[in-house]
C-alpha cells in the first residue's frame, strides 16, 4: 500500500508584531497585509468574532474579556493553532499573541516564529498624541488637534455637536496602560531576544517607522 503524506510547507514569514497601545501597531499591520498579502491573525479580533457568534469559545472567553483579564492559555493556544492551520502555509502576522512567556514558548514548540517586529514609540509621544485626540462620541469620528482639526474648535464637522475626550485617553490613564503594557510585554520581548529574532523599529510616527519595516519585511520574505 502506498501512503501519501501531505507535505505542508512552513510559511516564509511567521511573524509577531508587538507595540504599545497608540504605537500605530494597527496601521502598520494593515499596511503589511496590504503590501505583502500576509494573513493577519489578531487574537482580540478573532475572540470578539467568537463572542459575537456566541460559539463555545466565545461563551467561555467573554467573561475574561469583559473583566479585562487574559483568556486562559489552553483556549487561546487552541484558537491560534486553528487559525495558523487555516492559513495553509501562507505568510502570517500574529497580533495580540503571545502575551505571556508561557504562550510564547508553547507557540515556539508548535509553530516557531521567525520574526518579531517590535515597534518602539516613546511613551511621552504616545501620551501627547492621545492628549490631542478629541472624539464625537455618537459617530466615533476622531479629530487630532494640530494635524486633523475640526472646522470649529470643540465641535463635530458633520453635526456641530460637542467633541469630548475619552476617559481612557486621559494622560494619567494612558500612562498607566503603557506601564502595564511594558510590564506584561517586556518578558516576551526578552524571550524572543534570546532566540535572536527581534527587530526593533524606533520612531515618533508611523510614517517615520513604516519605510524601515517595509524594507525589512520585503528582504525577509525574499530571503526565506
Ligand atoms: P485585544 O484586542 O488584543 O486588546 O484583546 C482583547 C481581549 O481579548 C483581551 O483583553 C483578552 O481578554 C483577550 N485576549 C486577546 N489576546 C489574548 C492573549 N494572547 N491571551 C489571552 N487573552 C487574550
Amino acid at each position: 500500500m502506498v501512503r501519501i503524506s501531505s507535505i505542508v510547507r512552513a510559511a516564509a514569514l511567521r511573524a509577531v508584531i508587538i507595540g504599545a497601545p497608540g504605537s500605530g501597531k494597527g496601521t502598520v499591520s494593515s499596511r503589511i497585509v496590504k503590501d505583502f498579502g500576509v494573513s493577519h491573525i489578531s487574537t482580540g479580533d478573532k475572540l470578539r468574532d467568537h463572542v459575537t457568534r456566541a460559539t463555545d469559545l466565545g461563551k467561555q472567553a467573554s467573561k475574561f474579556m469583559n473583566e479585562g483579564s487574559l483568556v486562559p492559555d489552553e483556549l487561546i493556544i487552541d484558537l491560534v493553532a486553528h487559525e495558523i492551520n487555516a492559513v495553509n502555509g501562507a505568510n502570517y502576522l500574529l497580533d495580540g499573541f503571545p502575551r505571556t512567556i508561557e504562550q510564547a514558548k508553547k507557540l515556539q514548540d508548535k509553530f516557531p516564529v521567525n520574526l518579531v517586529l517590535n515597534l518602539i514609540v516613546p511613551h511621552e509621544v504616545i501620551i501627547e498624541r492621545v492628549r490631542n485626540r478629541w472624539v464625537h462620541l455618537p459617530s466615533g469620528r476622531v479629530y487630532n488637534i494640530g494635524f486633523n482639526d475640526p472646522k470649529v474648535q470643540g465641535k463635530d464637522d458633520v453635526t456641530g455637536e460637542p467633541l469630548s475626550q475619552r476617559i481612557d485617553d486621559r494622560p494619567e490613564v494612558v500612562a498607566k496602560r503603557l506601564k502595564n503594557y511594558s510590564l506584561q510585554t517586556e518578558p516576551v520581548i526578552n524571550y524572543y531576544k534570546t532566540l535572536g529574532i527581534v527587530e526593533d523599529f524606533k520612531g515618533n510616527t508611523t510614517n517615520e517607522i513604516w519605510p524601515k519595516i517595509k524594507k525589512h519585511v520585503a528582504e525577509f520574505i525574499a530571503a526565506n
